[in-house]
């Protein structure tokens, strides 16, 4: 308990036996009483400059999605705010490790395994990317990225790309139409998809993928055919090789503007995803892996769940989730399926991100209304809080 405490006074730690938590008679968290001193809120603690901390892999193995690649984090947080991105939001403000840091990593790496992944939330806008790609050229290395944006694609940093070794370029439109890119932020017409679609079919790339999600907030059956539209089209440009879509139901996530929206239902992703794959299934050269809605119920209780989901996470342990969902108290509905107000406490409350929960909040209702909102511009804007913490 000493040490406990001792720890708990520590700036950035969180010990949960030392908040005491009560209920709504509706489920609904009442209130959040910490104990011992602890502090109301447990502000997150950042690096004050990521130079001084290279981050890449300490094991590389051949039994992982980047197999024997030496990962490398070339920046944090994303400026662009797309609106259920957990990785963009929780690491604000946007922060890039300076190339000579960076290079520094890919030497190694190359040295290690021959092959580095670069990541980040937003690994394509790097300003270093294409020096990076010279210099793995250079030593006669591979390099690999988690995705593209669509919108920073060009030719030289294609064909640099291709040099490195990349074959499949993974691009994430994530929505079908532009009204559902605007109210998740995406900000990426119909027409740069078709233009990143031309530049990658001239530079011969024909090994695609393609992210999108189903189930966001606003969401018809329109926004669905339209999935199946753009994918033809795109099919129409890049005639050769193979195109995969990897469609997701979507999963609300903390810190995100996003939180205060419902999963879309079971039953709805069922019915949206058979619109997809019938609408592709006669197409040539275009396979369509999806995450189940089921699972995707799973882990949207698990994304909004709290302390609660204890005993739920054993009895799924040792006997699968359907018995572990009929035993769960609250009903998993109450996180999963229930649009949630402005006002409520959220389980993830406590932690200071620096971030405005009423920014997340006008966000959320912006997005609601179509309306975009521009990207970070660090160093003169504070609109959303994390910038006046630094
Ligand atoms: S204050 Fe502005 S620039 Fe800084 S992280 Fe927030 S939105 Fe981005």
């Amino acid at each position: 308990m000493e040490l406990k405490k001792e720890l708990s006074s520590i700036e950035g730690v969180y010990i949960p036996a030392f908040y005491n938590i009560t209920y709504c008679p509706d489920n609904r968290i009442d209130k959040v009483i910490p104990l011992y001193n602890a502090p109301e809120k447990v502000k997150k603690r950042r690096v004050e400059d990521i130079n001084k901390y290279p981050i890449h892999s300490v094991i590389t193995t051949p039994y992982s999605e980047f197999r024997n690649t030496e990962l490398i984090e070339v920046s944090r947080g994303c400026g662009k705010g797309c609106r259920f991105c957990a990785a963009g939001f929780i690491y604000l403000p946007p922060r890039e490790r300076s190339k000579e840091v960076i290079m520094d990593s890919v030497i190694k790496g190359i040295d290690k395994t021959g092959k580095v992944g670069l990541v980040g939330a937003a690994v394509s806008e790097y300003s270093g990317l294409k020096d990076v790609c010279r210099q793995v050229i250079d030593i006669g290395g591979e390099a690999t990225l988690s995705s593209l944006r669509l919108d920073v694609i060009d030719k030289e940093c294609l064909l640099l790309l291709k040099g490195s070794g990349y074959k499949t370029i993974t691009l994430a439109p994530e929505a079908g139409s532009d009204r559902l890119r605007d109210v998740i932020n995406k900000c990426i017409s119909d027409e740069e998809i078709f233009n990143a679609a031309s530049l990658i079919s001239e530079a011969g790339m024909n090994k695609v993928k393609l992210y999108f999600m189903i189930g966001l907030p606003t969401e018809s059956d329109y926004d669905i055919e339209a999935i199946v539209l753009l994918v033809k089209k795109i099919r129409g440009i890049i005639k050769k090789g193979e195109i995969t879509l990897k469609v997701n139901p979507f999963i609300p996530k903390p810190w995100t503007p996003f939180q205060w929206s419902p999963y879309a239902g079971i039953g709805v992703l069922q019915k949206r995803l058979k619109i997809v794959k019938r609408g592709l299934a006669i197409i040539k050269g275009i396979r369509v892996n999806f995450l189940s809605p089921r699972e995707g119920y799973a882990q949207t209780y698990l994304s909004m769940g709290d302390r609660r989901l204890r005993d739920t996470l054993i009895t799924a342990h040792y006997k699968g989730w359907r018995e572990a969902f009929r035993k769960a108290e609250p009903l998993p509905d109450f996180f999963v399926n229930r649009e949630k107000r402005f006002e409520e406490v959220l389980p993830w409350d406590f932690i200071d991100h620096g971030i405005k929960k009423r920014y997340l909040w006008d966000e959320y209702q912006r997005a609601l209304k179509d309306i975009t909102t521009p990207p970070c511009n660090v160093g003169r804007c504070t609109r959303c809080g994390v910038c006046l913490m630094m």
